[in-house]
């Protein structure tokens, strides 16, 4: 019997090896703008967590912190409590249309500019070739055999690629504690153990994302990868290599004429200017990240043999081909995808703006008290426990009067006040902190004839009469 035998030999494997990319040192526009944007956001990142802002005495003056212990968000003059959790639910609701708007645009500006993998690959790159020197040397050096020097360039590399982590994960930490204490705690290993494993933990997937696994990020573990594509129409800007001027490509010897061939050298500049390592000539891939550095390749060759530039564009697919037809190209901003993310993008921030400018500084959670649900006491009244507790977001005391509405002749009492029963009573809420109070509502029981009765409950400021109402139920035997 002839068993079946998987298709699989050394020359037919599952999966492709992997290769190690490095990219050719360009210089351009493109270029300059990732230097400028990286220098940026490394600074913010890093500078950021100093920053101030003063709100008053006793309070943590950072101005972006995630206060953890005082389960507290603060960012500059908004003040974010556990229960106000919606808001970042809407700032990142907020991000990722404005994703979706940025990739319609402009393609992939995200990936090729702003994301941190790039960001971080990048800076290591940098140090491999400051160390090593440009591609050719670089991998020259991967294939050497192992020696004094070989070795002493890879130790170099990896102690700056550790320090670079480290510095990572330490600014991370940052967020989460004053920043001035958290440096000074981690430098004269005082700092608590978590604090130590979150640098270990961010600046171990540094080190191994941007050191090893680079544009792998991009092609296997990244999803906005695989959708991307979906957000572009044929106006959106991509990168695209201009075949019809550049076919059929073939090397150029100096002085030769470029009448009746394509524009381009097949130098593969841009090939090894790539960061994921495509050639961009076998158009639009899913690996290409939109960093423009295959046009600062190109368009310097093309300034070698005396070409003009933009054999490789970034621009719309409608261009390309308005271009390939000879026709004028156009720039069409205005389109069904563009507003409708301007729509969504407005109705969001405007909504999150109302909600931030209405915030109320004050929230109430009534509980009703299943066990038991009532009690019949002697006086012939049915009472109910309740617990209701009165966050008090502002860092002053504030006095309140409560009372209920709903059943005639219902009179409250504050387990442990001291008041006695009324049918309002006075609440003391500290400033900044969450109050729990007990509270029995007693109700005569011929005025609850139901099992369930609606209650509210009313809670005003003393001192500007601002009312909060809750609703509940009050329990009875019913009759
Ligand atoms: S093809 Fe060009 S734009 Fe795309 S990732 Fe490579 S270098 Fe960047
Ligand atoms: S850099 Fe330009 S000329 Fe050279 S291979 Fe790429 S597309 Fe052709």
């Amino acid at each position: 019997m002839n068993k079946a035998t998987p298709n699989v030999t050394s020359s037919n494997k599952l999966y492709a090896d992997t290769v190690t990319i490095h990219p050719r040192k360009v210089k351009g526009p493109f270029r300059s703008i990732k230097w400028w944007l990286m220098a940026a956001m490394l600074a913010f990142w890093h500078l950021a967590p100093f920053i101030r802002w003063d709100r008053g005495p006793g309070v943590a003056s950072q101005a972006i912190l995630a206060d953890m212990a005082g389960r507290r968000g603060y960012f500059f003059f908004i003040e974010i409590w556990p229960q106000e959790v919606y808001y970042i639910t809407g700032a990142l609701l907020f991000a990722a249309i404005a994703l979706f708007f940025m990739s319609a645009l402009a393609g992939r500006v995200w990936c090729g500019f702003l994301c941190w993998q790039t960001v971080y690959t990048d800076l290591f790159v940098l140090v491999e070739r400051l160390v090593v020197g440009d591609r050719s040397a670089r991998m020259m050096l991967d294939r050497a055999p192992w020696t004094a020097s070989k070795l002493a360039k890879k130790t170099v590399i990896h102690a700056a690629w550790i320090a670079i982590s480290a510095l990572c994960g330490i600014g991370f930490t940052l967020y989460f504690g004053d920043a001035f204490q958290t440096v000074r705690e981690i430098f004269t290993l005082e700092a608590s153990i978590g604090t130590y494993s979150a640098i270990g933990i961010v600046g171990g997937a540094c080190y191994l994302l941007a050191g090893f696994a680079r544009e792998q990020v991009c092609l296997y573990m990244c999803p906005y990868s695989r959708f991307q594509s979906a957000m572009f129409d044929e106006h959106s800007l991509i990168i695209s290599y201009e075949a019809w001027r550049g076919e059929p490509r073939a090397p150029s010897r100096k002085g030769e004429s470029f009448e009746g061939r394509g524009h381009c050298i097949d130098c593969k500049a841009c090939v090894q200017a790539c960061p994921t390592g495509i050639d961009i000539r076998e158009g639009l891939q899913m690996a290409c990240i939109g960093c423009g550095l295959c046009i600062d390749a190109c368009n310097t060759m093309m300034d070698k043999v005396g070409l003009p530039h933009g054999l490789i564009s970034y621009d719309s697919e409608a261009n390309l081909f308005a271009r390939a037809k000879g026709e004028a190209p156009q720039t069409k901003l205005v389109r069904l995808r563009t507003v409708l993310y301007t729509v969504l993008l407005a109705a969001i921030g405007a909504g999150m703006l109302f909600a931030l400018g209405t915030r109320h500084t004050v929230e109430v959670n009534v509980l009703h008290e299943r066990s038991p649900l009532f009690v019949p006491l002697s006086d012939g009244s049915i009472r109910n426990g309740y617990t209701y507790k009165v966050l008090n977001m502002v860092r002053k005391d504030r006095i309140y009067s409560l009372k209920t509405v709903g059943i005639e002749g219902a009179s409250l009492e504050v387990v442990g006040s001291g008041q006695g029963k009324g049918a309002e009573t006075e609440l003391q809420v500290p400033g900044d902190q969450i109050s729990t109070y007990r509270i029995y509502v007693n109700v005569p029981e011929n005025n609850v004839s139901n099992i369930k009765t609606p209650l509210q409950f009313v809670l005003t400021d003393k001192a500007d009469g601002h009312v909060v109402q809750s609703e509940t139920i009050f329990a009875g035997p019913g009759r």
